[in-house]
Parts: structure tokens; sequence; C-alpha cells
């Protein structure tokens, strides 16, 4: 025979008032219920009073021992409203558990339940998100800096050469200046060196560069990004830049600034041999058909004036193309959409709604529990105090299946109507991804993807591969 699984069950109140107290075994007395329902084994019901300060939560601290020790299958609550279902603290206590190959099942929230496949997906779409949430708060696009710049105020004090200020402190054209600028944009696209462009005109390598790079040339404003770094709380650079529309006018065209551009990026992908490893969002995700990581790895070729970006094994040099894999990767976590719709019908809901008739049919004996007390009690076969004893408890029983009922109903109906916004973020993301930060892409692949394994690789455009959900 199998052996049940063991749960623990974890409550707290904040007080020990009479009002906690009935909620307290009101809990219980649903966990009981629960694990019955489940045919679940209630190894323990670990209980803690007070507002939650460490010295209170003994009980907590035991359940994590046992947790560790391997003691429970299933960490069971009741509710999470305390701690909300979003928030970092509950994310990584499940993720935690988790890997401790605990699952995690809170009985009023049964989204919430890793037990289940779509729940499991549920949970790890959900941390996903809630990762990206928190990086976007951190944003560039929140920084008032960025709105400032926006607004088109040029922050810096000196204006690039080739302009200059008139009487009422606006933005014009200097003559002298842009003739010399578009004389270095012109000579660099004939030699495409910066070297030899910069000893051309007598200037140092570098400051060619942000000359030749500077979108101020085109009418736009170059805006730094800077980042909080988590482990300094200092701002950094990150050497990404965003882009905004200025006030003055342009002294270079788009086309011949972006052709400029293309032979930068090119000379720098060959004398460096790669590009930043960042514009790669699965770099160190995906593992070669040999067993070894692949990572990003950039190649300007000149003689088709393109820039190749691949995924690369360290070890036998195979090479899948990562436009192709991350656009294929998008696609795939589109398609976890119609995952949930078919679980949500064919087999969430099926153990829902099969829940749900366990719960129908208690009520049903429940009730006839009741009358058959009151036969008891006009037959004289019962005294008055065992009929009140025992009424007592039929009532407390059928509250317990009345709330659990509307519950379960209430989740059936949301499942039905499709009304998941984290899902459609989720779509969303995917549809546009090109629109997103390279680097919250990064963070939110992680959270879902634990890797991508190549089984096969024919060509740069020709491979297969399977993705491994994170949990
Ligand atoms: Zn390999």
């Amino acid at each position: 025979m199998k052996s049940k699984k063991n749960v623990g069950a974890y409550v707290r109140v904040s007080t020990s008032m009479q009002e906690e107290n009935d909620s307290l075994k009101t809990q219980i007395s649903k966990i009981e219920s629960y694990c019955e329902l489940h045919d679940y084994h209630l190894h323990k019901i670990y209980e803690d009073v007070g507002s939650g300060g460490d010295d209170e939560r003994e009980s907590f601290k035991e359940l994590q021992r046992d947790i560790d020790n391997g003691k429970i299958d299933i960490l069971l609550v009741y509710e999470t409203s305390r701690i909300s279902r979003k928030s970092n603290t509950m994310i990584s206590f499940i993720s935690n558990i988790i890997e401790k190959n605990v699952d995690f099942v809170s009985i009023s929230q049964p989204d919430l339940n890793t037990t289940t496949s779509t729940g499991r997906l549920f949970f790890t779409i959900n941390a996903g998100l809630a990762q990206y949430e928190r990086e976007q708060i951190s944003s560039r696009v929140k920084s008032s800096a960025y709105e400032r710049a926006k607004k088109g105020h040029w922050m810096a004090g000196q204006l690039p050469i080739g302009y200059k200020r008139d009487e009422e402190k606006n933005i014009i054209i200097d003559e002298v200046g842009a003739r010399q600028v578009k004389n270095f944009f012109t000579t660099f696209i004939g030699n495409q060196s910066l070297k030899k462009t910069a000893d051309l005109f007598g200037k140092p390598v570098e400051s060619m560069r942000w000359i030749l790079t500077n979108p101020f040339y085109i009418g736009k404003y170059r805006f730094g990004v800077r980042k909080n770094n988590l482990h300094n709380k200092k701002k950094q650079r990150t050497g990404e830049y965003i882009l905004v529309e200025g006030s003055q006018e342009a002294i270079i065209n788009k086309e011949m600034f972006d052709k400029v551009q293309l032979y930068i990026k090119g000379n720098r992908a060959l004398n460096k041999k790669n590009i930043k490893k960042s514009n790669f969002i699965l770099g160190g995700l995906i593992k070669c058909s040999c067993m070894k990581k692949m990572y990003g790895n950039g190649n300007y070729v000149k003689k088709y004036d393109r820039l190749y970006r691949s995924y690369q094994c360290d070890n036998c040099k195979k090479k899948v193309d990562a436009d192709l894999i991350e656009e294929q990767i998008f696609e795939r976590l589109k398609e976890f959409e119609q995952l949930r719709e078919i679980n949500d019908i064919s087999i969430d809901n099926v153990e829902l709604v099969k829940s749900l008739e366990v719960y129908k049919n208690r009520k049903i004996s429940i009730l006839k529990e009741k009358d058959r007390l009151l036969t008891l009690l006009l037959k004289e076969l019962i005294d008055e105090s065992e009929f009140t004893k025992n009424r007592e408890k039929i009532g407390k029983d059928l509250e317990v299946v009345t709330e659990e009922i509307s519950n379960l109903e209430e989740t059936i109906k949301k499942k039905e109507d499709g009304s998941d916004e984290n899902f459609e973020i989720l779509v969303e993301v995917s549809n546009n991804y090109k629109n997103y930060e390279l680097i919250d892409l990064r963070e939110l692949l992680r959270m879902i993807i634990k890797e991508i394994v190549i089984k096969d690789i024919n060509n740069r455009k020709d491979f297969e591969y399977d993705i491994i959900l994170e949990y």
C-alpha cells in the first residue's frame, strides 16, 4: 500500500483574544477536513501566537527544522492573506521549500497549490512576474532624471561641437563646427577606422568615438542609464542608453548615422571577439547537446555588412542562431497560455469539480445526520444535553463545508471566465519582447526557464531542443 503523504500545517494568530482563538479553531478544523478529504496524514499542526516577532515564532522554526529533516511532504496553510501572494518573502519561502521537495498548499486559495501541474506553472509564472515587476519599479522609466531629459532639457553644461546657444539660450547650429562634424562622419565612412579618422583630425580616439556615436547630431539626446547596484547601493552606469527626441536641428541624417554605428559596432565585435554579454538574454540558459553551456557571441561580417548573433558552445564550438531561438522561445511561452486553458478545463477544473462533488455529498450527509439527531431526541433515545453537544459539532461541520463549497464554486467560475491577468502579462511580454529592456527579459526568463536543452544541431538555423521550466 502506498504510504500517505505527511502534512505539516501552520497556523498563526496575532493575539490570544477570544475572537482570534475562534479563528484558530476554525482554521484547524478546516485543515483537518482538508487532510481527510485528500487522504493525507496530518503529521503535526504548528501553532504560533503573537504579532510575528522572531521570538514569537518558535513553532515556525520547528516547522522549518522538520522540513529540513524531510519529515514533511506538504506544507498546508489555511490562507496567506497576511503575506501577500506576490511578496518577496512569500515567493522565496515557497521556492525554498519546493527545492526541498515539499509542496505548498493554501486551502482558501486553490490556485496556490504546487501539488498540481497547473499550480506549479502558475507559481513559477507568478514568481517570474513578481521579479519582473520589481525590476520595473527600479527601472530607468521611473527615474526623474529621465523625465527631465524627456521634456527636452539638455542637462550637460557644454554643447557638442557643431552647436551653440543664441541670446535666448536656444540651441542653434554653429556652421563652422557643423561642417567639421560632417567631415568626421564622411571620412570615417571612407576609411572605416576610428584610429585613422582620429589621427587625421588630431583628436584622441575616444573623443572621436564619442562624436561619431552621439545621437545629438540626429536631433536626439542620449541619456545614460544608471541603475542601483544592489551590492554597494550606489548608482552605476550600465552602459545602456535611452534616446529621447531633442529640440535641436540635426546635422547628420539618420541613414548616415546608422551606417556609422554599424561600422563602429562591427569593429568592436571584431576587436573584442564578442559583443556585450547582456545582449544575449538566453546566455548560460542553453545547454549544448554535448552538455556544456552555450553563451552569446556576435560576429560582424564586413562582406555582408551584417552582425551575426549566435549562442555558441565553449566545448564543441557548435552554434545556434540567436535571433531565431529567442523568437522561438517567446512563441513557446505564449503556448503556456494554451496549456493553461487546456489544463483549467480538462485537468484542474476536473479536480476542483471532483472536490466540489465530495463537499456537496458531505453536506448532504451532515444534513441527514442533523435529521437523525432530531429523530433520536424525539424518540427520547438521547437526552437534551447530548443533543445540544452533537448539534454544535454538526453546526460547525456544516459551516466549514458550506464555506468550502462557495470557495470552490468561485474558483471554478473564475477559471471558466479565464480572467487571469498574469498570463495576459506573460503573453503581452512574449508578443512584444523586442520593446522590453534586455536586462528585464533576462531576469524574467531566468525565473521561468530552468534550462533549454539542445538535442541536435544540424546547422545554425536547424536545431531541436526541449525547454525545462523552473521547478
Ligand atoms: Zn557542445
